[in-house]
């Protein structure tokens, strides 16, 4: 049996201040939020824009990108992460409503090894279709009991 996790907050002083827009000069995401350069925008609000991909996989790729610079999802407050993932609901159910998609996928590259081009936190929504040819590999394996428990013991010993 898993032994119960501790129960201790999962926030902390990474929360505060709670709306800190940092941006980056050099990213092409803050400039994306700032309206430097032009984006197909699907929605915007304080924290949050959300658009096309340039690049889309399918038809209806789109992003969804914090108002603040942070690299990956680790280094990001709990509020910008919550915000980001307020969005995804309403813009997952649009977006598919929109382009006739059977299903999508959610994604979210962190690192190069991940498959992540921009060094800024963003969100994936790709609509998927029969015949799309897009797939996945996922290779599943199997959880011995040993490994679970060490794997517990280490990762909530990091929480
Ligand atoms: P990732 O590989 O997870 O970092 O994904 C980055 C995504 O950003 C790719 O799907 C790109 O096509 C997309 N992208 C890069 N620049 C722009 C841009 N200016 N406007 C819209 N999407 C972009
Ligand atoms: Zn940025």
């Amino acid at each position: 049996m898993p032994s119960p996790v501790e129960k201790r907050p999962l926030t902390g002083a990474s929360m505060t201040p709670a709306y800190d827009p940092r941006t980056d000069p050099n990213c092409i995401f803050c400039k994306i939020a700032a309206g430097q350069i032009p984006c197909y925008k699907l929605h915007e609000d304080e924290w949050v824009v959300a658009f096309l991909d340039i690049a889309p996989l399918s038809v209806g790729h789109c992003l969804v990108v914090p108002k603040a610079h942070y690299e990956t999802l680790d280094r990001m407050p709990a509020e910008w992460a919550g915000a980001c993932a307020a969005v995804l609901p309403r813009l997952s159910r649009a977006v598919v409503a929109a382009t006739a998609a059977a299903g999508w996928n959610v994604l979210q590259n962190n690192g190069r090894i991940a498959g992540q081009a921009v060094g800024h936190v963003h969100f994936h929504i790709i609509p998927r279709r029969e015949g799309d040819g897009l797939g996945y590999r996922w290779p599943a394996g199997k959880l011995e009991a040993s490994e679970a428990q060490r794997l517990l013991a280490a990762i909530t010993g990091k929480l």
